[in-house]
């Protein structure tokens, strides 16, 4: 019988969720859609020192605003909670005890400081100190100590930490679904603690503990966790578990789009982009750091951004192979439907700053023009501007090409809902000649006798009057254009016209007339 698939997103609340997260829950989410699985929210908070108010309720806010749902979790509960580890603190012990006795942990006594003054020792000597099997045998451990002073120890109630005891030079191979195997000796694998007197297990032990309680059929993770991966395989081995063990898929790590390391916050505010879903108020700093939802990115936009971050779909169906371009835009229907780890690449992935601009320029493109109207209205409040709903809805459908995020429709828009009250000088320069006035009163008489129709006024103003006293079209529609718009941008002239009205048209056109006047030249 094959095994249900159910995944987890195991994030530590030590502060906002960076976006190589948020593509892991992605991943994550995608895998169990696929196959019919679970998708789990579990909170890794262990590390109490490391903790975040915050940071957890963040880390929902986000991926629900993503639309990455889960089946069990911190949030929602379920059949295999709690969710949180500090709430399942109590259940640890055991298995720590577990190692201790089948011979796979030791207690180990070491005091911080004496840890420290080894390691400087060994830097002294231009070595690195490690605490394995070459140098456990000098510490104070319960491999090194007698059962009795061990026993003494403990019942004094000294601190003490439990680590892992690998095993002397034997290779560990860890089977990953993108990687292939990767091997690695135990002896370059230091004993990692595992447990604390505090009952504080570390995250590696109620990491694997937890999978497996959990019934986890795969780990799909960040590449930082690859490192970590061969103590998790013989903690597999060490509990008697290798037979449910998970398999395991390290992702690619997300890269400056310099492409040299790790994107971080900083490249973040240096290029102008953010690295987190949601705008986040550090509660100690009090620094915000910027999110996409708060910079106007879409959440469908941001979901495709990050899934092609990595993966992409392979070439498009019935491509022979000429043109190995794969589709692009895809929803998280698409993403369920073409989701694969084999098309993970193995190498870490550019961040392209425009290339995410011109994802959310196609979303807006695929909004409705009501939606985008909706979006925009608060924009228009801000602007006290009380424009008729349909009108809004026109603009919008007009202008949405333009634009790549619903900030930018206000300078995009604003003249169709108030009129000019300045006029780009550069272009009165280059346009607005000597006679313009007169060209402009001729535009106002038109207005006032032609039917306000668009082929009719075409007729009259261009045909007519432009064509028929060879005019300079240019000039005169620019001027025009700058009358109505303040500036030489915008959309066709006379729909414009059309859209704004007769008497708006004409009243800008007078106030133009009014203000630049009439020129040498
Ligand atoms: N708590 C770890 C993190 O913050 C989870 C690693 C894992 O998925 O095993 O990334």
């Amino acid at each position: 019988m094959s095994r249900e698939v159910r995944v987890r997103f195991a994030p530590s609340p030590t502060g906002p969720l960076h976006i190589g997260g948020v593509r892991t829950a992605l991943y994550n989410y995608l895998f169990a859609k696929q196959n019919g699985g679970k998708m789990i929210l579990r909170i890794e908070d262990t590390d109490q020192t490391r903790f975040v108010p915050g940071a957890e309720d963040y880390i929902i806010e986000a991926l629900t605003w993503l639309g990455i749902q889960f089946d069990e979790g911190v949030h929602i509960g379920g059949p295999f909670g709690p969710y949180r580890q500090s709430d399942r603190k109590p259940m640890y012990k055991q298995y720590a005890d577990q190692l201790i006795r089948d011979g796979w942990a030791y207690y180990a006594f070491d005091h911080p400081d004496e840890l420290e003054a080894k390691r400087k020792e060994y830097e002294a000597q231009k070595k690195t100190f490690q605490y394995d099997c070459n140098t456990r045998g000098m510490m104070q451990n319960s491999l090194s100590l007698s059962e009795d002073e061990v026993k003494q120890r403990l019942n004094n109630g000294e601190p003490y930490v439990v680590r892992f005891k690998f095993p002397a030079d034997t290779e560990i191979t860890v089977h990953d679904l993108i990687r292939g195997d990767v091997t690695m000796n135990s002896n370059l694998l230091d004993d990692k603690v595992l447990f604390k007197s505090d009952g504080m297990p570390t995250y590696h032990l109620a990491n694997i503990v937890d999978d497996h309680t959990m019934e986890i059929s795969h780990v799909i993770r960040g590449e930082e966790w690859l490192p970590s991966a061969p103590l998790h395989v013989m903690l597999y081995r060490a509990f008697g578990w290798e037979e449910t063990m998970p398999q395991f898929a390290h992702l690619p790590l997300l890269l400056k789009p310099e492409g040299n390391g790790k994107l971080s916050k900083r490249d973040g505010d240096r290029l102008g982009f953010p690295v987190f879903p949601l705008d986040w108020h550090d509660p100690k700093s009090g620094e915000i750091s910027s999110g996409y939802r708060e910079r106007g990115y879409f959440p469908e936009a941001v979901v495709n951004i990050l899934a092609l971050l990595g993966w992409n779909p392979g070439k498009r169906e019935g491509d022979n192979g000429a043109n190995p371009v794969y589709q692009e835009i895809l929803s998280m229907n698409d993403l369920i439907k073409l989701f694969n780890i084999s098309h993970i690449s193995k190498s870490g992935a550019k961040f392209n700053v425009e290339k995410a601009k011109w994802f959310n320029h196609e979303y807006m493109q695929m909004h409705s023009d009501e939606d985008i109207a909706a979006m925009f209205q608060p924009i228009l409040d801000s602007h006290n501007v009380k424009a008729d709903h349909d009108y809004v809805v026109k603009v919008c459908g007009m202008m949405k090409e333009r634009i790549n995020f619903i900030s930018e429709m206000w300078d995009t828009t604003s003249y169709f809902f108030v009129a000019p009250t300045e006029y780009d000088p550069a272009a009165i320069k280059k346009r607005w000649k000597a006679g313009m006035t007169t060209h402009m009163a001729k535009v106002i008489e038109i207005l006032n006798t032609v039917p306000f129709e668009y082929d009719a006024i075409h007729k009259a103003l261009l045909d007519d009057y432009i064509v028929g006293n060879q005019l300079n079209m240019g000039q005169v529609m620019n001027s025009l254009r700058l009358a109505v718009v303040g500036k030489t941008v915008g959309p066709d002239m006379l729909t414009l016209v059309m859209m704004l009205g007769k008497d708006e048209t004409i009243r800008r056109v007078q106030r133009a007339i009014d203000t630049i006047g009439e020129v040498e030249n």
